[in-house]
C-alpha cells in the first residue's frame, strides 16, 4: 500500500501546472506534477537551429495580469519588450498589407473599412449599450461599428487570438474586458479614454499590455518555473492517469504501469498492476478527452457539458531565412481577414521584433494556418504545409528566396472557443469543484487562453488550495 500522501498533486506542466506548482512549493506545500508528455513546458518550446530561434507553440504574451509581472520578478527575469513598430499590425486587402488603425484618425482615413462604417465609428460613443449578455462577437461588433470593421479588424484580430470565429464567440466569455467596457461605460470609445485616464497604482503601472518574449524565448519562462519547484517534483511521460475519490477531500491518482516506474510505490490496494499515489488536493490544467477520461466518476451530463468545448486546430510553420529579400518588415505580424480567403490565418514577423532570432540579415517567420473555420488545413501532409507557407510568404511578403529552414508544429486542440456552450460548462466546474472538495479544473477551459491569463489563474489556484489546506486535515 503506498502511503505516500500530497498535499497537490497538478495534472498538467504546462504554464497553468507549473505556475501552481510554484506557488505551492514556495508557501512549502508536498506537491506533485504529473505530465503526460515527454517535458514540461506545454505547449511552449523554444527550439534553436543554425542560427534561427524559433518558437514551436506561442511567440509571444501581453503584458496583461499583475500577476505576470509578479511571476517574472520572482523568477528573476525580464520581459524582453519588442521593437517599438511591435504595435503595428498589417491587414491584407485585394492583394496588399494595409496598416490597421491605431486610432481614430487612422480609422476614418483607412481604406479598411466603408464610408458608412466611418460614420458609425464616430457615433459609437452615442450608441445605446446592448442587452442581451449572450451576444456574439460579431453580433456586437457590426451593432457599434459596421460589418467593415467586423471584417478587416474583428475577424481577423480574433483570428490572430482565438483562431476562432466571431460569429461564435460570446463576448462576455471570450473579451470578457470589451463586454466590460461596454456595459460599464455605455462604449468602448468612451470606456478606453475613462480607462486611460484612471489614476493606476505604481504595480499596476507596469501593467502595460505591451507584447513581451522573454530573452532567448519563452521557454526560459518555463524553464525558470521547473527550476523554481523543483525538476525531482515534476513526473514526465506519467502514462494513463485516472482519478479516484478514496473518502472526501482524499484523492487517489492510478498511474498505468509502464510510465509510472520512477514515480511511485505500487499499490496493493488498487487491485491492479498500475501504481497510485494520494492527496488531499488535485488540480486538471487542461480539457478534452484528456479530462474526461481522468476524471471516469463524474456524471454524463457533467461529461458532455465539459466536452462541448470545442478547440480550434492550429499549425504553426517557422520559416527561416538566412538572407531577407522580400519587403522590409516592420510591423508585429500581418493577418489575413476571412473574407480574403487564402490558405492561412496569418504571418508573425518574431526577427524584426526581437533580437538574435535569425542570423545576421536573415528574417524569421511564423506563418499560422487552420483554426475553427478551416479545420481541412490539418489534413495536409506536412510537406503541403510547408509549400502552402512559403507560397504565402512569396506573395505576401514578396520573398524571392526559398527559406533555409522550415519546420512544421501541429496543434490538434490549440485554442479553446468560449462559445454559447460556455455557461453549462462553467456551471459544471462550479457544481464538480462543490461537490468533490480539494478537486480543482483549471487550464486554459476557464478564465482565458492568453499566457497572462494562464499565469493570473494559477496564482489564484494556488491561493485557493493553500487556504483550504489551512482549514482542513
Ligand atoms: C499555437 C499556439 C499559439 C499561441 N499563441 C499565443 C500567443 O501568441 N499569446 C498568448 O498569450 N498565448 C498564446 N497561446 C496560448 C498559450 O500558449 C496557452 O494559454 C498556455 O501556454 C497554455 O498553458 P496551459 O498550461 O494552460 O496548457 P498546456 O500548455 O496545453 O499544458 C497542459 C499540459 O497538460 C498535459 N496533459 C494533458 N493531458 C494530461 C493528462 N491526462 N495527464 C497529465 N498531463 C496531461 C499536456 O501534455 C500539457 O503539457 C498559443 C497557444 C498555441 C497552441
Amino acid at each position: 500500500m503506498n502511503n505516500e500522501m500530497y498535499d497537490t498533486i497538478i495534472l498538467g506542466a504546462g504554464l497553468t501546472g507549473l505556475t501552481i506548482a510554484h506557488y505551492l512549493r514556495k508557501s512549502g506545500r508536498r506537491v506533485l506534477v504529473l505530465e503526460k508528455g515527454e517535458r514540461p513546458g506545454g505547449v511552449i518550446q523554444t527550439c534553436s537551429e543554425n542560427g534561427f530561434v524559433f518558437e514551436a507553440g506561442p511567440n509571444t504574451g501581453v503584458i496583461s495580469s499583475v500577476e505576470l509581472v509578479r511571476l517574472m520578478d520572482e523568477l528573476g527575469l525580464q520581459f524582453e519588450v519588442p521593437h517599438q513598430f511591435a504595435n503595428a499590425r498589417w491587414i491584407w486587402k485585394k492583394r496588399r498589407w494595409e496598416p490597421l488603425p491605431s486610432g481614430l484618425l487612422s480609422a476614418i482615413r483607412t481604406p479598411l473599412f466603408t464610408l458608412t462604417d466611418k460614420f458609425r465609428i464616430l457615433l459609437e460613443p452615442f450608441r445605446a449599450k446592448g442587452t442581451n449578455p449572450d451576444e456574439t462577437l460579431a453580433q456586437l461588433v457590426v451593432r457599434r461599428m459596421g460589418r467593415s470593421f467586423l471584417n478587416y479588424a474583428v475577424d481577423p484580430f480574433i483570428s490572430g487570438i482565438y483562431a476562432g470565429d466571431p460569429a461564435q464567440l460570446v463576448t462576455r466569455y471570450a473579451m470578457p474586458k470589451l463586454y466590460a467596457l461596454e456595459q460599464n461605460y455605455g462604449s468602448f470609445i468612451k470606456g478606453s479614454i475613462a480607462k486611460a485616464r484612471r489614476p493606476k497604482p505604481a504595480e499596476e503601472k507596469r501593467v502595460t499590455r505591451q507584447v513581451f518574449s522573454v530573452e532567448g524565448g519563452l521557454s526560459r519562462l518555463t524553464g525558470a518555473l521547473v527550476a523554481s519547484v523543483g525538476a525531482e517534483n515534476i513526473r514526465c511521460n506519467c502514462g494513463k492517469v485516472q482519478v479516484e475519490e478514496v473518502e472526501t477531500g482524499r484523492y487517489r491518482i492510478h498511474l498505468s504501469e509502464s510510465d509510472s516506474r520512477q514515480t511511485a510505490r505500487p499499490d496493493d490496494s488498487a487491485g491492479t498492476a498500475g501504481y497510485a499515489l494520494l492527496t488531499r488536493t488535485l488540480v486538471t490544467t487542461f480539457g478534452g478527452p484528456s479530462l474526461l477520461d481522468t476524471l471516469p466518476f463524474i456524471k454524463e451530463v457533467e461529461k458532455e457539458n465539459l466536452g462541448a468545448l470545442r478547440y480550434a486546430k492550429v499549425v504553426q510553420v517557422a520559416a527561416g531565412y538566412s538572407k531577407w529579400d522580400g519587403v522590409p518588415v516592420r510591423a508585429f505580424g500581418g493577418l489575413v481577414p476571412t473574407c480574403e480567403r487564402k490558405d492561412i490565418l496569418g504571418i508573425l514577423f518574431p526577427s524584426a521584433l526581437f533580437a538574435h532570432r535569425a542570423p545576421g540579415d536573415g528574417a524569421l517567420m511564423s506563418v499560422f494556418m487552420g483554426g475553427i473555420k478551416r479545420p481541412d488545413i490539418f489534413e495536409l501532409s506536412d510537406e503541403q504545409l510547408k509549400a502552402v507557407a512559403v507560397q504565402h510568404i512569396r506573395e505576401m511578403m514578396q520573398a524571392r528566396r526559398d527559406p533555409d529552414l522550415l519546420r512544421v508544429y501541429r496543434y490538434p486542440q490549440a485554442i479553446p472557443q468560449y462559445d454559447a456552450t460556455s455557461s453549462r460548462r462553467l456551471k459544471t466546474i462550479t457544481d464538480l469543484q462543490f461537490r468533490y472538495p480539494g478537486l480543482l479544473l483549471a487550464g486554459n477551459i476557464r478564465d482565458g487562453i492568453g499566457m497572462s491569463d494562464r499565469v493570473k489563474q494559477g496564482a489564484a489556484v494556488a491561493r485557493q488550495i493553500g487556504e483550504y489546506l489551512e482549514v482542513t486535515v
